[in-house]
C-alpha cells in the first residue's frame, strides 16, 4: 500500500485521472501540481502503478507491489537531479522494457536547475514508443514555460479536514493530529512536519499557558524559568528555540483572533480562556509586537533579551489598551 493511498483516492484528482486511464486519454507527459509535497510524491506513484497495474490499480499484483516498493522495471527514475544525473536519466529511458507502458518519473521536478530542465524538453517533445511522463511539482514557477506548455496538468486541492485527520490517526495519536490540523490548511505536507517536530507541539502550549498566566509581571520571572531559553547553549540554539516561539505566538494570537470577532465558533477551552482577558485592541498590538521580535531575533539579538522584552511589551500594551 502507497502511504496515505486511501486519503489520495478519495480526491477529485485521482477520480479524474483514473477516468483519464480508463478511457486512454491520458497525455504522454502528466504533471502533477501540489504545495503538498508528500501528496503530490505519492500520487505520482499511485499513478504510475495505476498505469501498470495488471488488472484495475487493484494495489495487490505484482505490477502494484513492484511500483510500491520501487523496483518495477518499466519505472524509471533519476538517481540524481544534476547533470550526470539526468543524462543516465535520459539514456536509461530508451531501454526496453517488457510492460504495457514505460513510465518516466520525476516526482520533485521543483529541484531541478531550469537549465539542466531544458535537458529533458526532447524526451518530452518526442516521446519515445509507449512512454509516459510524470511530474509532480511543489512550484509551477520553478519549472519551465516550455514544458509547462507541454504537459497536462493536474492540481491536488487542499485535504478536507475530516479525510485527513482519518489518514493521519493511522501513524498519529489523536492529541498531536488534532493540533496540527489547525495550522496545516488542509496540507498532508504541513500537519506531518508538524507532528514530526514534537518541540512544535510543546511550545505551542507553552505560548498557550504564557498568554493565559500573563496577569501581571509577578508570573513574569516564572515563565523564563520554564522557557528553557537558558538551558540552551549556544546562540543558534537560543536562536531557533525563540522561533519556534514566536511563531506558536503568532498561530495562537490569530486564533483567538478569530475566535473573538466570530469568525470561528468553537475552539479549545484555553483559546477561549484568554480570549477573555485580552481585547481586541490588545491582540492586534500583540501581533504587532511578535512580527518586531521575530524580526529582532533573525537580526540576531539576544534572544533572552528579545523574549523578555517581549513579554514586558505585552503587559505594557495590554495595561494600555485596558484603560482606554
Ligand atoms: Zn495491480
Amino acid at each position: 500500500m502507497i502511504a496515505y493511498e486511501n486519503l489520495l483516492k478519495k480526491t477529485r484528482v485521482y477520480e479524474t485521472l483514473k477516468k483519464d486511464v480508463d478511457s486512454k486519454n491520458l497525455s504522454h507527459c502528466i504533471m502533477l501540481v501540489s504545495e503538498d509535497e508528500i501528496a503530490c510524491k505519492n500520487l505520482c506513484k499511485l499513478l504510475a502503478r495505476m498505469l501498470l497495474c495488471e488488472k484495475d490499480d487493484c494495489g495487490m499484483c505484482k505490477s502494484c507491489k513492484d511500483v510500491e516498493n520501487g523496483v518495477h522495471e518499466a519505472v524509471i527514475v533519476p538517481q540524481a537531479l544534476n547533470a550526470d544525473g539526468l543524462k543516465d536519466f535520459i539514456a536509461t529511458s530508451y531501454k526496453v522494457v517488457d510492460s504495457k507502458v514505460k513510465i518516466l518519473l520525476i516526482d520533485n521536478f521543483q529541484d531541478i536547475a531550469l537549465k539542466e530542465q531544458n535537458r529533458l524538453l526532447k524526451l518530452i517533445e518526442e516521446p519515445v514508443g509507449n512512454t509516459i511522463f510524470i511530474i509532480g511539482v511543489t512550484h509551477l514557477a520553478a519549472v519551465l514555460e516550455t514544458i509547462k506548455s507541454r504537459a497536462t496538468k493536474y492540481s491536488i486541492a487542499p485535504f478536507e479536514e475530516n479525510d485527513l485527520r482519518r489518514a493521519l490517526l493511522d501513524y498519529y495519536d489523536s492529541y498531536n493530529v488534532d493540533k496540527a490540523l489547525k495550522f496545516a490548511d488542509g496540507s498532508l505536507t504541513k500537519a506531518i512536519n508538524m507532528m514530526d517536530n514534537i518541540s512544535f507541539i510543546d511550545s505551542y502550549t507553552f505560548v498557550q499557558n504564557t498568554l493565559n498566566d500573563l496577569d501581571n509581571s509577578a508570573y513574569l520571572l516564572d515563565i523564563i524559568a520554564k522557557c528553557g531559553l537558558k538551558n540552551k547553549r549556544t546562540f543558534n540554539d537560543k536562536k531557533e528555540l525563540l522561533l519556534k516561539y514566536l511563531s506558536a505566538f503568532e498561530i495562537v494570537i490569530k486564533q483567538v483572533i478569530e475566535y473573538k470577532s466570530g469568525l470561528v465558533k468553537e475552539t479549545e477551552d484555553i483559546i477561549k480562556q484568554i480570549e477573555t482577558k485580552y481585547n481586541m485592541a490588545t491582540l492586534v498590538n500583540v501581533e504587532d509586537l511578535v512580527l518586531k521580535a521575530v524580526e529582532n531575533t533573525q537580526n540576531n539579538c539576544d534572544p533572552d533579551g528579545v523574549f523578555y522584552q517581549l513579554l514586558m511589551d505585552i503587559l505594557e500594551v495590554r495595561f494600555k489598551c485596558q484603560i482606554s
